[in-house]
């Protein structure tokens, strides 16, 4: 049986959770972009081989998203945390 780590509700299987892709930064800007740069932010992927930041959600457990950094290759998660919005330089 394969674990992932919530972190809310501790280790569970992954069978209880939910794939959400990676985390891709939003356009800065939403309204000024153009339709391909939307297309390729919803559609494209990088599949990048190596740790990647993703997104998962506890769909049958406490119903949070949250993040967890995933070797794409051997599929080892090596740490699982609450998503926090990056601070805004003023
Ligand atoms: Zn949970």
């Amino acid at each position: 049986m394969v674990l992932l780590e919530c972190p809310n509700c501790g280790a569970r299987n992954v069978a209880e959770f939910r794939y959400g892709g990676e985390l891709k930064p939003r356009p800065a800007q939403p309204m000024a972009g153009s339709e391909e740069s939307w297309v390729d932010f919803v559609f494209m992927k990088q599949n990048k081989l190596g740790l990647q930041a993703e997104w998962w959600y506890h769909r049958a457990g406490c119903g949070i998203w949250f993040m967890a950094e995933r070797h794409t290759k051997s599929n080892q998660v090596v740490k699982t945390y609450r998503w926090q919005p990056a601070e805004k330089a003023s």
